[in-house]
C-alpha cells in the first residue's frame, strides 16, 4: 500500500505526444455485460488525450457474445481491432498474444470489466512525457476485493519478494503504459510460463507508479477463482526463484545432522545405560517425518521440472483463429 516507487531521478529527456500512437492492449473472456460501457469510456478518454490510438481486444475463447459484441464496435469504430484466439489460454496469454500484435509508440495494457479506470491512462501518458518507460497503476484502496483475496494477495508479495531477486511492486496489476522499447523486451523474451508482473518487474527502465483506487468489476464475474490464483502464484514465484527448489539441500543436510547426532545421544546411552525399551513411537514419528519432508522435495523438484518441460516442448504460447482490423 505504502510501496510506491520513489520519485523519478532528474530526467532530462521529455517526450511529446504529437504524432504518437498509444496501443491499448485489453483481453476479454466472457465479457458482454461490460464492454459497451468499456469503449465509451475508454474512447472519451483517448480522443481527449490527443493521441493516434488503437484498441487490441483478444478474445480468450469466450463462451458468451464476447466476439459479437467486439466485431459490432470494430464496425463502428475501425481503430478496434480485434484477435479471436481459438480457445481460452488464460489471461497471461492473451495479453502476450494483444501485445504482439500491437504497434503503438506506447502499449497500455487494460481489464475490460472497468476495474482499470481507463481515465488513467491519460495520468500515464503524462508520466510517459516527463521521461518514465513505464507508468504502473498502483492500487491504493483494494476495499473492492474480499478479505480473504486481500489478506492472500498480500501473503503472495510477501513470499514472492522474500524470495526473488526482482522485487514485485505491492498492489501493482497489469494495468499500466509502456514506451515501446519496453514492449519490445518483453516481446523478446521467450519463456511460455508468462508470469506478467514478473516480465514487466524483470525488465527494469525507469518505472512510476500512478496510485489509484481499485473500483468494483462493472458487470459480469471474475474468473480467478482461489485455486486458480493459488497456480498463478506458484507460476510467479517458480519462474522468478530457485529458492525453493535450492533450500531443500538445507533441510537435508540439517535433517541428517541431526539424524546423525541423534544416533551418537543413542549409541552412548546404550553403553552407558544398557538396552530399554525399545522405542517404536519416537521410530514411526521419525519415519513420517522423514517421509513428508523427502515428498515435499521431490514434490518441489516436480514443479520445477514440470515447468522444464513446458518450455522444452517449445508449442507456440497461442493459436489465433481470426485477426479483424489489420492489414
Ligand atoms: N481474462 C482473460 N482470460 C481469462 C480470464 C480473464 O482474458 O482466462 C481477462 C478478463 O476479461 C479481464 C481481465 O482478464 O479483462 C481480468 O479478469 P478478471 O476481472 O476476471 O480478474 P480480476 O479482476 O478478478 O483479477
Ligand atoms: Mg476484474
Amino acid at each position: 500500500m505504502t510501496d510506491l516507487a520513489p520519485p523519478l531521478p532528474s530526467l532530462s529527456a521529455t517526450r511529446s505526444r504529437a504524432g504518437k500512437r498509444l496501443s491499448v492492449v485489453a483481453p476479454c473472456f466472457n465479457e458482454q455485460a461490460v464492454l459497451d460501457q468499456f469503449f465509451e469510456r475508454l474512447e472519451a478518454t483517448l480522443e481527449a488525450c490527443g493521441v493516434d490510438y488503437e484498441i487490441v481486444c483478444v478474445n480468450d475463447g469466450s463462451r458468451d457474445h464476447t466476439l459479437a459484441v467486439l466485431l459490432r464496435h470494430h464496425g463502428r469504430n475501425p481503430r478496434v481491432k480485434i484477435i479471436d484466439l481459438a480457445r481460452n489460454f488464460g489471461k497471461e496469454t492473451a495479453l502476450s498474444a494483444g501485445l504482439e500484435a500491437a504497434t503503438g509508440d506506447m502499449v497500455a495494457p487494460i481489464d475490460v470489466d472497468l476495474q482499470d479506470p481507463p481515465e488513467l491512462i491519460a495520468d500515464f501518458i503524462v508520466a510517459w512525457e516527463a521521461g518514465a518507460d513505464v507508468a504502473y497503476g498502483v492500487r491504493v484502496d483494494r476495499r473492492s476485493d474480499s478479505g480473504l483475496k486481500r489478506l492472500t494477495a498480500q501473503g503472495f508479495y510477501r513470499a514472492f519478494n522474500a524470495l526473488s531477486d526482482v522485487p514485485l511492486p505491492y498492489n501493482a496489476g497489469d494495468f499500466r503504459l509502456m514506451d515501446r522499447k519496453v514492449v519490445e523486451v518483453i516481446r523478446s523474451l521467450p519463456e511460455r510460463n508468462r508470469f506478467m508482473k514478473g516480465l514487466f518487474a524483470w525488465v527494469g527502465f525507469n518505472q512510476v507508479a500512478v496510485p489509484y483506487a481499485r473500483p468494483e468489476r462493472a458487470a459480469g464475474s471474475s474468473s480467478w477463482r482461489y485455486w486458480r490464483l493459488w497456480n498463478f502464484a506458484l507460476d510467479g514465484i517458480t519462474s522468478f526463484s530457485t529458492a525453493p527448489i535450492r533450500v531443500w539441500s538445507y533441510i537435508g543436510l540439517a535433517a541428517a545432522a541431526v539424524a546423525f547426532v541423534a544416533a551418537a545421544a543413542i549409541v552412548v546411552r546404550t553403553l552407558l545405560f544398557g538396552r530399554d525399551v525399545p522405542g517404536y513411537p519416537s521410530i514411526v514419528v521419525l519415519l513420517l517425518m522423514s517421509f513428508g519432508v523427502q515428498m515435499l522435495a521431490i514434490g518441489s523438484l516436480g514443479e520445477y521440472v514440470a515447468r522444464i518441460y513446458q518450455e522444452v516442448k517449445g508449442r507456440p504460447l497461442y493459436v489465433v483463429m481470426n485477426r479483424y482490423g489489420f492489414d
